[in-house]
């Protein structure tokens, strides 16, 4: 695998992820930030309790990239942050041999990557799973994957505690989630293809969620892998119509030949060029975006670590790196978990005040909690997903 240079990709500067989201997302993500209490309260949770304890299940149970470790594959996730304008995440390897990859965290992110995956794919079709990951930064999506994540692992338990039954309440609200969590996977897709500006590696990165094999010898067509969900819309009985449309009621990730299928409607329909071209809509201040936030010092709101002025009061931002970086006061680096630097005695920002930083942390080699992690049905989550 060679390494390439950023100059190699188009960088979007400045872009909003409404210029790839798939239709319905992004209108189910602004419901969703309406309901009352449950974007605060999940944030609170993953923000106090949870990003603290994937940091430390990932430092004890995962591969940490950065210069000594894989510098390749963490190098490809920079350049990809540059394209897509999104704040840098904790990178990790951990161990599986299914293919996929996840992120979590919120105000702190975490992208964990398969072993398998990272072994197997090209390094065009790992960048198609990096940029799928830091789509759902971009978006935004991480928080209410959390949500549906919570509902689905907590549901039947909470069915045994409470004296009514509770499932015929929160299934609509679940199969919604689910319905969302599939647009958003074809959402990501669509990064993904972002960051490696390759269809081809695009798709073939996703056909391996449904069978592609690493060595195929010019043995294998995307075109007629495609062409198979047109036999579908075409000749399938409607009783087997309903049967999968049931079982797709609870996936959180789309079956994998729509989403091949989708990159290639998507860049034949001429929006992905136009991206390429520059014409798309932009999030200057990283309002919708995931990823680190620091506390201005002017007017104490939370603002994208990547500014360098706050766009509410005009003050300069120091930069506040990820957590385990440098005092934003002196300049001296801090390990991880510093509360109080040593050296000028200032409160490590991210930690003890309202700006959390990055840093990393997840769950060991099972479905991390949260985001993407999507073995729930069969489909790999995003492992594609980039998911
Ligand atoms: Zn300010
Ligand atoms: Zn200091
Ligand atoms: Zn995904």
């Amino acid at each position: 695998m060679t390494i390439l240079t950023a100059s190699r990709y188009r960088v979007l500067p400045h872009i909003s992820y409404k210029a790839f989201s798939y239709p319905g997302d992004e209108e189910a993500l602004e419901a969703l930030k309406k309901i009352p209490g449950v974007s605060q309260l999940f944030h609170w949770i993953i923000d106090n309790i949870l990003e603290e304890y994937f940091n430390v299940s990932n430092l004890y149970n995962n591969v940490k990239l950065g210069p000594q470790n894989y510098p390749r594959i963490y190098a490809m996730v920079e350049e990809c942050c540059q394209v897509l304008d999104v704040p840098m995440p904790e990178v990790y390897l951990t161990y599986s041999p299914v293919l996929n990859a996840h992120t979590y965290g919120v105000d702190r992110t975490f992208i964990s990557i398969h072993s398998s995956m990272a072994e197997s794919f090209t390094e065009a079709e790992m960048r198609s799973i990096i940029g799928h990951e830091l789509g759902h930064i971009k978006a935004g999506h991480v928080l209410y994957k959390s949500v549906a994540w919570f509902i689905l692992k907590y549901l039947p338990m909470l069915d045994n505690f409470v004296p009514f039954p509770i499932a015929p309440f929160m299934l609509p609200m679940l199969l919604a989630m689910q319905e969302w969590s599939r647009r958003a996977e074809f959402t990501c897709d669509r990064a993904g293809l972002l960051c490696c500006q390759d269809p081809e590696a695009s798709m073939s990165a996703l056909a391996k969620f449904a069978g592609r094999l690493d060595a195929d010898n010019g043995q294998f067509s995307l075109e007629a892998l495609i062409q198979q969900s047109t036999e579908v819309e075409e000749g399938a009985s409607k009783t087997a119509r309903l049967f999968v449309a049931l079982d797709n009621l609870y996936r959180t990730h789309p079956y994998s030949v729509l989403r091949v299928k989708q990159i290639n409607d998507w860049v034949s329909g001429g929006a992905y060029g136009r991206i390429l071209d520059g014409e798309y809509p932009r999030d200057v201040h990283g309002e919708h975006e995931l990823g680190s936030r620091i506390e201005c010092p002017g007017c104490r709101k939370a603002v994208n670590s990547k500014l360098r002025y706050c766009p509410h009061c005009g003050t300069g931002l120091k930069k506040a790196g990820p957590k385990g970086s440098e005092c934003q006061q002196c300049g001296t680096p801090l390990p991880a978990f510093t509360e109080y630097c040593g050296f000028c005695g200032s409160a490590v920002r991210g930690r003890s005040s309202g700006a959390r930083q990055a840093s990393d942390s997840n769950g060991a080699g099972q479905a991390a909690p949260g985001p993407d992690a999507g073995h729930s049905s069969a489909a790999p989550d995003s492992a594609p997903d980039p998911e």
